[in-house]
């Protein structure tokens, strides 16, 4: 038992040492410091951070919500996008499935603060329309599954409330404990470390790889999707900056990660894809406001 404990002690060591040198790489990467160039006069206001507007991406204005800095992800079937834009996260829910299916945030050092967890259950959504289905705290009780953030309660601890925005089940997916506690929540660290610690700007979706327009086969609850695989893309920048700024050098992370038991262990690197691969399972076309061109480059690009 010790020796077992001892060794998976050294592994973790090791494993945070590697991640460490990452980091400090892609920290590293771009100035760290504001651009001295003249900066594009936005035209939409938003509360909140300001990231600099779209340019290319087919022309279209920019979102209003600096969730969507990068462009609203998009498949070929609307109708089962219902698109929320909330002050903490935005999100496209699917009301055939009972989750999101995908959510986009932006962290920077400007979200963490010293807000204390929110206790007690999860909450419904009351801003989903009233004909759909608000899934609730206890479709998940005693289904085995976690309650899984998209958005982690930490990366929003400026203010209660935006703490307790994250337990809307709108950015709940069920996902098993050793993929939340395991590779999942190890790549949520690296985010933190970036965001918080290294004063990096990022740009994240997530959600689960769902049957695209069919009923989901594995269910949980009142007919909660249970995904095989989770997604997650994280496009880092620095701070202020936008779709315009992304490059073909910009670093880019892509994970596909198995929704299954006996992963705890695991660090979040053996499951990294390109965008494209995740665009190919999700059906939806991601970093739609960056230029054709560079989001050709960086969806190509697999990470080491
Ligand atoms: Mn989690
Ligand atoms: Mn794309």
């Amino acid at each position: 038992m010790f020796v077992v404990a001892l060794l998976g002690g050294l592994g973790a060591l090791l494993h945070a040492c590697k991640a460490d040198r990452w980091l400090d790489d892609l920290a590293s990467h771009g100035s760290g410091e504001e651009k001295s160039r003249p900066r594009p006069t936005a035209t939409t206001t938003t509360s909140g951070p300001k990231v600099s507007p779209a340019r290319g991406g087919g022309g279209k204005p920019a979102d209003p919500s600096v969730h969507l800095a990068l462009g609203v992800p998009a498949d070929d079937d609307a109708s089962d996008d219902h698109l929320m834009r909330k002050a903490q996260y935005a999100l496209s829910y699917n009301a055939d499935q009972n989750v999101a299916n995908w959510v986009s945030w932006q962290i920077d050092a400007s979200w963490f603060g010293d807000a204390p967890r929110h206790k007690g259950k999860f909450m419904t959504d009351a801003e989903l329309p009233s004909g759909l289905y608000r899934v609730t705290h206890d479709d998940y009780t005693g289904s085995g599954y976690d309650r899984g953030h998209m958005v982690r309660s930490e990366e929003r601890t400026r203010s209660p409330e935006d703490n307790r925005v994250t337990f809307l089940m709108t950015n709940i997916l069920p996902q098993y404990h050793d993929l939340n506690a395991g590779p999942w929540l190890r790549l949520e660290e690296s985010c933190e470390e970036l965001g918080r610690k290294r004063g990096k700007q990022l740009f994240v979706m997530a959600g689960g790889v769902l049957k695209r327009g069919k009923k989901p086969t594995k269910t949980i609850g009142k007919g909660v999707a249970v995904p095989d695989t989770f997604f997650k893309i994280v496009v880092v920048l620095d701070p202020r900056e936008g779709p315009a700024d992304v490059t073909e050098s910009t670093p880019v992370i892509a994970v596909l990660m198995p929704n299954k038991e006996g992963i705890q262990d695991e660090g979040w690197e053996k499951y990294r894809t390109t965008v494209d691969e995740i665009e190919r399972r999700t059906g939806y076309d991601f970093l739609t406001a960056v230029d054709e061109d560079v989001q050709e480059a960086i969806e190509a690009k697999k990470g080491d």
